[in-house]
């Protein structure tokens, strides 16, 4: 004698083939709208930090220059500088491990990945 109990029932059958297929396509579409904005804030984040250590770079050897009464060709080493950065400031590095070029007095100081938005703003503007 055959029962109804081996026939399972549609409700017992777990998720048909469309709602999974929904399902996939919503997540789909979520990722698509969130991870590009996602890239694009961790890099605006990384840039911002950059700028910052380039900031205070700059301050330093202002700082540097104004106190040894030094010309505007004059270059400060990283050593020459640190006593006007803070331990914080120090410490920073940039985001990406971009090496740091101090430049003379007149140049503001730049991170190797000048290229990628890590560079203070010309001071033209
Ligand atoms: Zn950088």
């Amino acid at each position: 004698m055959k029962t109804s109990s081996t026939q399972p029932t549609r409700a017992s059958a777990g998720f048909s083939l469309i709602e999974i297929a929904i399902v996939v396509a919503v997540i789909g579409v979520l990722a698509m709208v969130a991870l590009p904005n996602l890239f694009s804030s961790r890099k605006t984040a990384e840039d911002k930090v950059c700028i910052t250590n380039l900031k205070a770079l700059e301050a330093a050897k202002e700082s540097w220059g104004f106190e040894k009464s030094k010309a505007l060709e004059d270059t400060p080493t990283y050593e020459d500088i640190k006593p006007f950065l803070s331990r914080n400031q120090a410490e920073s590095i940039c985001p990406l491990g971009g090496k740091y070029t101090l430049g003379s007095l007149q140049e503001n100081p730049t991170c190797e990945y000048a290229n990628l938005g890590h560079k203070l703003p010309d001071e033209a503007e």
